[in-house]
């Protein structure tokens, strides 16, 4: 929905600012309507380059921006395409591209795989070739793009930010199973099958550590976290253990010891060191000792939301899987440190187990593995929401021609949420009974 209104947007920006520059454009059209006679696409160094060939040089600059997962390219003033554009899977580009010709000129839109920044220049004639438009995307390191679609309504207040980071990556296996299954690859799948679903939830937005077979240092994770100001952080792993018989779940908080000391230090490495990502814990603070108080109070509401948060997910997974650990475990990981962001780490299952090695390699227990941990993350928000999110939470009452079903779908839940939320394991629940469910921002 916001997608298309941040589109009509673009566009009438688009039209706006041929209007503006009429006079210039409509003599300029009669005497030289410039042609696009192709487009080719290749890598370049991190990113990818784009070459636009064109029979004359262009009169006005393109118009590009980065409306959600894609990137609108507008060439004010091109009459005509030659040919359709063939756009690779390549580099930040997924692949594909949708054109509009108009009177105003030619859009293309290509679908991104991550966030880009990019850098264009023209090119005269010469060695053979014709005039060229050349654009330069590099991915942002770390950033994956963002749902368009969770992008808040005017007033009705921001997203929910939740960061997902599956583990590992690139030349980083992780723990690999006796049949050679590597975590980097089944962590990497459940993540994006999380992903959509949040992409589809009504008042998220989605980031991620990454959504390819990349490696990502774990610092930038957790930067990652504290740069978008995610209300939630979710690490996701397969367990490992030398013992072939130990199985099941774990979720891990940081433990408040090693959260405070780890997050001072850190913190005070970095005070000087005029880091943007660091937001408002920095701001206008140079002493040590206010630090660490400032990183207490955000620390500790942090961890008490993390405890919260892990606990629903130990709760969701309990449904699907037997747990390791009954209740939520503490530990100093470096990805869950990040000040003032609620983080855990969900370790789904032990790959080193043949039975849970077996599981893991089947998309349906992936999916379901998903589906879940999406519900916890609803019941959450549902029990939760943050202060200024386009969520809040409000009571139904059950009525009598009632069931859960039909109250899950009224609010866009699942009954596996609604049950959580409201810690209903089992039956229907009674008539009469009050229901926390949330009031979700479109
Ligand atoms: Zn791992």
């Amino acid at each position: 929905m916001a997608r298309q209104s941040d589109t009509g947007f673009s566009r009438r920006q688009f039209l706006r600012q041929a209007a503006l520059g009429g006079v210039l454009l409509c003599g300029w059209n009669m005497a030289a309507a410039a042609q696009l006679r192709g487009l080719r696409v290749g890598r370049h160094g991190q990113g990818v380059r784009l070459v636009f060939d064109l029979n004359r040089r262009l009169t006005a600059a393109p118009v590009i921006r980065s409306v959600g997962e894609v990137l609108h390219i507008e060439l004010p003033g091109i009459q005509h395409w030659l040919g359709r554009p063939v756009v690779p899977a390549l580099g930040p580009l997924q692949g594909g591209a949708e054109m509009n010709e108009s009177a105003a000129g030619v859009v293309l839109r290509l679908p991104l795989r991550e966030a880009v920044r990019w850098h264009s220049f023209s090119l005269g004639p010469g060695g053979g070739a014709s005039h060229r438009l050349v654009l330069d995307l590099l991915p942002v390191a770390g950033t994956a793009v963002e749902s368009s679609r969770s992008h808040p309504v005017a007033g009705a207040g921001r997203p929910i930010v939740v960061c997902l980071d599956p583990g590992h990556g690139g030349h980083d296996p992780g723990a690999i199973g006796a049949r050679g299954t590597r975590e980097k690859d089944v962590v990497l799948d459940v993540a994006l099958s999380l992903a959509r679903l949040i992409r589809s939830t009504p008042g998220m937005r989605l980031v991620m550590s990454r959504d390819t077979d990349r490696y990502v240092p774990l610092m930038d994770r957790m930067h990652l976290g504290l740069a978008q100001r995610a209300d939630l952080f979710v690490s996701i792993h397969a367990d490992a253990f030398p013992e072939r018989t130990v199985s099941g779940s774990t979720v891990w908080a940081l433990s408040q010891t090693g959260a405070t000391s780890a997050a001072a230090r850190w913190l005070a490495r970095t005070q000087n060191a005029a880091d943007p990502l660091l937001g408002d814990v920095q701001s206008g603070v140079h002493d040590l000792m206010l630090n660490e108080v400032l990183i207490n109070m955000t620390q500790t509401a942090a961890m008490n939301a993390a405890a919260a948060a892990a606990d629903m997910m130990i709760r969701g997974l309990a449904g699907v899987e037997d747990l390791h650990n009954a209740a939520v475990q503490h530990a100093n990981f470096v990805v869950l440190r990040a000040p003032d962001v609620p983080s855990m780490l969900v370790e789904t299952a032990f790959i080193s187990n043949p039975q849970e090695e077996q599981r893991l390699r089947d998309p349906a227990f992936r999916q379901l593995l998903a589906r879940t941990m999406h519900d916890a993350v609803l019941a959450h928000f549902v029990n939760a929401p943050p202060a200024d999110s386009a969520w809040s939470a409000t009571r139904h009452v059950l009525g009598k021609a009632e069931n859960l079903a039909d109250v899950a779908d009224r609010y866009g839940l699942s009954v596996e949420a609604l049950r959580l939320a409201n810690n209903l394991p089992h039956g229907e629940g009674q008539p009469g009974v009050h229901l926390r469910v949330p009031i979700m921002g479109a």
